[in-house]
């Protein structure tokens, strides 16, 4: 790629020095023409030094953000040569997952014909095998005797992809997720459109096959392709949140809209988890999208202008978000990771869990569970955490982070301990 990736490793890691209070780079967004790296259209940056912007702008991959799994850079006003666009097509087309989700399918559907006795799954390639293929992954580590109910629990089976700055995947607790699917259900939502969300979306699915009764249902979006080896076209699309870009092109747009299509007062939810990086804007933008998409298949969209949504993030984004949905509110629930020590709920002195919910649903219909000492304040009319004391001069509940705030004179508002 010649200069432009010595530059671009000069400038730093735009997206890293895009969390809160960072300055450096600015994310620009989607541009019209955008060129393409393996992850879809790459997303505009330009260097910025107190608040303004200086030097040349650049596109970088809207996914990675560390150039080791993706190394995308092109300056917005460089001229790229044809051989150069042909390689970089041949590039992305190369960097494509080997099996197709179609191909993915049908490989499920032999792998289920199989006796437990041959069903393998090979943890190096994180892949389902068919017999066919033992042989030439007879050196890696594999499992045997792949139950049904394994399959039925992908995000177990595969590792948690745990690259730090790309793509680390954050598992909801049982006690999280039972929480959400609750809510969702006790909410009167039917459909779930799931983002980022694989361990909802298989709890979901796995009581849809399990309990006859149950009548939710879950698209999931998510970039991790491993997910296509478990559920069909209409149950996963491979989806990059980043620049609202669906790998599987027009048809598997077409899965998302009819999906958000709501009928028979089937209420459709959006649940999101995305990473934390700081990107907010680059998320929110692709959410509205999807927002809209479900706005223009509604069809007596009067009342309701904006489609539920649960954004799951850090508190400390409260005002990005709100920035962009000032429908949102935050509440005080605390998200639990299985797989993040610092991310577990408690109340003896472990840290506790700084990623909420924020949501455009009236805080006041959503309960809290009182056995984990959260409590209803009929002034805020919502339910807060049991450190959050109600301030009579703020007139609110006003700790951001559960514990107990105190409110200061000097600064007029509520403050940390
Ligand atoms: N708590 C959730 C997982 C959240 S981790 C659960 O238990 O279901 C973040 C999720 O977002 C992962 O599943 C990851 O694969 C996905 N993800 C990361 N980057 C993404 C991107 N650019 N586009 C879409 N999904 C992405
Ligand atoms: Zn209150
Ligand atoms: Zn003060």
């Amino acid at each position: 790629e010649g200069g432009g990736v010595m530059a671009a490793g000069g400038a730093g890691d735009p997206q890293a020095e895009c969390g809160p209070g960072a300055g450096g780079l600015a994310l620009l967004g989607l541009a019209p023409g955008a060129p393409s790296c393996p992850h879809g259209p790459a997303l505009l940056f330009v260097k910025t030094s107190q608040g303004r912007e200086e030097g040349r702008r650049f596109f970088a991959c809207s996914a990675c953000r560390d150039r080791r799994d993706c190394n995308f850079f092109q300056w917005e006003d460089e001229k790229v040569s044809e051989t150069k666009l042909a390689a970089r097509e041949e590039y992305n087309r190369s960097h494509q997952p080997s099996f197709t989700h179609r191909q993915n399918v049908e490989r499920y559907k032999n792998f289920i014909l199989l006796p437990l006795s041959k069903r393998r799954f090979c943890q190096e390639c994180q892949q389902l095998l068919l017999p066919a293929e033992w042989e030439n992954h007879s050196d890696h580590q594999f499992l045997c005797d792949i139950s049904t109910a394994q399959l039925q629990t992908p995000s177990q089976l595969l590792y948690p992809l745990e690259n730090k700055k790309t793509n680390a995947q954050y598992l909801f607790a049982d006690r999280s997720c039972q929480f959400l699917l609750d809510l969702i259900i006790d909410l009167g939502f039917r459909r779930v459109l799931s983002v980022g969300t694989p361990r909802l979306h298989e709890m979901i699915q796995s009581k849809a096959s399990q309990e006859e009764d149950f009548r939710v249902r879950s698209l999931l979006l998510d970039i991790d392709f491993r997910y296509s080896q478990f559920y069909t076209e209409d149950e996963f699309c491979h989806y990059n949140m980043f620049n609202h870009y669906f790998f599987g092109g027009e048809a598997a747009r077409e899965t998302c809209r009819n999906f958000l299509h709501q009928d028979n007062g089937e209420r459709v939810i959006m649940v999101t988890d995305p990473p934390f990086g700081g990107l907010v804007e680059a998320l929110a933008s692709s959410f509205k999208k999807l927002m809209a998409m479900w706005k223009e298949t509604e069809k007596e969209g009067h009342d309701n202008p904006e489609m539920p949504t649960l954004w799951i993030f850090p508190y400390f984004f409260e005002s990005r978000i709100l920035e962009f949905f000032p429908s949102f509110s935050m509440l005080d629930y605390q998200v639990d990771y299985d797989n993040h020590a610092l991310y577990k709920h408690g109340k003896t002195g472990r840290r506790q869990s700084p990623v909420r919910l924020f949501t455009n649903l009236t805080p006041t219909m959503i309960v809290l569970p009182v056995e984990e000492g959260y409590r209803f304040c009929a002034i805020c009319q919502r339910y807060v955490s049991s450190g959050n004391k109600h301030c009579e001069i703020c007139n609110s509940c006003t700790s951001k982070d559960g514990r107990r705030w105190k409110h200061c004179v000097l600064c007029k508002k509520c403050v940390k301990p």
